[in-house]
C-alpha cells in the first residue's frame, strides 16, 4: 500500500512537511504528559485532546504508533503540594496520575502505548547525565550537574532565540551552583525532607527536562519521528531535551516538532495568579464530554483557543443536532437490507474529503466542517428524500453512516448511544432549567389526547405552554419526544 501524504508543520524548521517516518509504516511519537501535582485544566485537555486526535489518525492511515506520554511524578510543585496536604510527594503525584487517568477517561481519550514515570526512571536517567559529564558537555558543582550551554553550539535551534539576548536576561540564582546564567540542572542535590535517589554525585533528584531525553529513548530509541506539547514548552523544556539528547547521542532526536496553541479564557491568557483556570473535571460537570471535545476540534489545533461560554454552549447545541440525525438514522435504517444497488450522490467522496484535510497537518476544524454537509444529506435523505427509491435511499443513509462511524473512531465522538447521549443530555438542561418531568410528561399526554380528539386548537394550545416552559416536542413514527429548548438568546447571560 502507497503510504498516505501526510504533511505536517515542524517547528524545528517552521515548515510544512512530508511526513515520511524514520522506519517505513511505523510512526513513533512522544508527548510532554502532565505534572501530577493537582487536577488539569481545560487548556492541558486541549493538548492532550490534540495529540489524542493525532495519533489516532495515524493509526487510521495505517501507520504502526508507539504513543508514549510520560508522567512528571518528581517535581518542586509536586514537593510544594504535598507539604501543603501532608502527603508524601511519591504518594500525592500517583493520586493524581489515578485523576489525569479517569480525567482523560471521561473526555474519551485512548490511553497511550507507554505511559513512564520519572519515578520509575532513574537508571536511565542517570546514564544519560553520566554520558553527558563524560562527554564535557555537563559539569558537576557541589552536589548539582549542570548542562554547560556553551559547549552545544546548535543550542537555541528549535525555539530559535537569541543567545545573547537570553544571557541579558538571566542571572545565576542564590543557591545554584552553574557557572553561566544559561546553564540548567540535570540533577539537585537532595534539600532535606525531599525524595531523593542514590548518585554519582550524591543523593539528589533529577532536573525537569532530563526525564524526558531519558524516557523517549528508552522506549522511542535515541532518534524518533513526531515529539508533541504545548507551545509553551518550547522554551525552555523543549530545547534543553533536544540539546541534552542530541549531545548525548550525537544523534538527531526527534525529527518532527509540533506544537499545540494556546487556550484562552474568555479572551485573557488562562492562568493561576488571574484566578481564570478551569479544571477539566468541573468543566465536564456543566459541559458534555464530546461537546468539549468537538469545542477543542472547532480550531486548528496549531491556533489560539479562546474558552468562551458562547462557543461552548453552540458545541453542545451541534452534537445535540449531530445525535438527533443520528438517531433519526438509526431509526430508519440500523439492522435493515436494502440489497445491493446504485446509491445517491458519491458517499464515499466524504470520507476522502476528511481524508484530504487531515493529511494536511491534521485539520481538525476542516475535518468538522466536512461532517456539516454529510449531517445535512443524511437529514434530507430522512426528512425529503430528494428521490423516490427507498431501498436506494436506505442504501446511502447506510453507507453515510458507515462514514460517521469510521470519522468518529478518529475524532472520537458521536462514540455514544444517539438516543443515550440525548437522554443524558437532556436530564442535565432539564436540571440546569428547572424543568419539571412529570409536568412535561403530563402535558404531553394531555395533548395526545387533544389530538386523539381532533381537537387540535387545544392541542396546539399545550404545545405553546410547554414552548414557554423551554419544552419543545417532536412527533415521531414511535411517539413524541421531548426536549429542551436553547435558551432564548435575550436571556442568555452575558
Ligand atoms: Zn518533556
Amino acid at each position: 500500500m502507497a503510504q498516505p501524504s501526510i504533511t505536517l508543520f515542524n517547528t524545528l524548521t517552521m515548515q510544512k512537511e512530508p511526513l515520511v517516518p524514520l522506519e517505513p509504516g511505523a510512526v513513533r511519537v512522544y508527548v510532554c504528559g502532565p505534572t501530577v501535582y493537582s487536577y488539569i485544566h481545560v487548556g492541558n485537555a486541549r493538548t492532550f485532546t490534540s495529540f489524542d486526535v493525532i495519533v489516532r489518525y495515524l493509526r487510521y492511515r495505517g501507520y504502526r504508533v508507539t504513543y508514549v506520554r510520560n508522567y512528571t511524578d518528581v517535581d518542586d510543585k509536586i514537593i510544594k503540594a504535598a507539604k501543603e496536604t501532608g502527603e508524601e510527594p511519591v504518594a500525592l503525584a500517583a493520586r493524581f496520575v489515578e485523576i489525569f487517568r479517569e480525567d482523560a477517561k471521561a473526555l474519551h481519550m485512548k490511553e497511550p502505548d507507554v505511559s513512564p514515570k520519572v519515578s520509575e526512571h532513574l537508571p536511565e536517567i542517570l546514564r544519560i547525565i553520566q554520558t553527558l559529564v563524560d562527554k564535557g558537555v555537563a559539569y558537576e558543582s557541589q552536589g548539582d550537574v549542570y548542562f554547560a550551554v556553551s559547549r552545544y553550539p546548535e543550542y537555541a535551534k528549535l525555539s530559535k532565540r537569541n543567545l545573547d539576548d537570553l544571557r541579558a536576561g538571566e542571572r545565576v540564582q542564590p543557591g545554584e551552583q552553574k557557572r553561566e546564567p544559561l546553564d540548567f540542572a540535570l540533577w539537585k542535590a537532595a534539600k532535606p525532607g525531599e525524595p531523593a535517589w542514590d548518585s554519582p554525585w550524591g543523593k539528589g533528584r533529577p532536573g525537569w527536562h532530563i526525564e524526558c531525553s531519558a524516557m523517549s529513548a528508552r522506549y522511542l530509541g535515541e532518534s524518533f519521528d513526531i515529539h508533541g506539547g504545548a507551545l509553551d514548552l518550547i522554551f525552555p523544556h523543549h530545547e534543553n531535551e533536544l540539546a541534552q539528547s542530541e549531545a548525548a547521542n550525537s544523534k538527531p532526536f526527534a525529527k518532527y516538532w509540533m506544537h499545540c496553541g494556546f487556550l484562552d479564557m474568555e479572551g485573557a491568557k488562562m492562568s493561576k495568579s488571574l484566578g481564570n483556570v478551569v479544571r477539566l473535571r468541573d468543566a465536564l460537570v456543566k459541559v458534555d464530554a464530546e461537546a468539549l471535545r468537538f469545542f477543542f476540534l472547532s480550531t486548528h489545533y496549531r491556533h489560539p483557543l479562546n474558552f468562551a461560554e458562547k462557543a461552548i454552549a453552540d458545541a453542545e447545541q451541534r452534537m445535540e443536532y449531530f445525535y438527533e440525525t443520528l438517531r433519526k438514522v438509526d431509526e430508519r435504517v440500523a439492522g435493515k437490507d436494502f440489497g445491493k444497488g446504485p446509491l445517491h450522490g458519491e458517499p464515499e467522496k466524504f470520507l476522502r474529503d476528511f481524508e484530504t484535510v487531515m493529511d494536511d497537518d491534521f485539520n481538525f476544524a476542516g475535518a468538522l466542517g466536512g461532517l456539516s454537509g454529510l449531517f445535512t444529506l443524511m437529514n434530507e435523505l430522512v426528512d425529503k428524500p430528494p428521490v423516490k427509491d427507498k431501498a436506494l435511499v436506505g442504501r446511502t443513509l447506510q453507507a453515510l453512516r458507515e462514514i460517521v462511524g469510521k470519522v468518529s473512531g478518529v475524532l472520537g465522538l458521536f462514540e455514544d448511544d444517539p438516543a443515550q447521549w440525548l437522554l443524558r443530555h437532556r436530564d442535565r438542561a432539564v436540571k440546569e432549567r428547572g424543568i419539571d418531568v412529570a409536568e412535561v410528561e403530563r402535558l404531553i399526554a394531555q395533548r395526545n389526547d387533544a389530538r386523539k380528539a381532533k381537537n387540535f386548537a387545544e392541542a396546539d394550545r399545550v404545545r405553546t405552554e410547554l414552548k414557554s416552559k423551554g419544552v419543545e416536542i417532536m412527533d415521531t413514527p414511535t411517539g413524541t419526544t421531548w426536549k429542551v429548548a436553547p435558551p432564548a438568546t435575550e436571556a442568555a447571560p452575558v
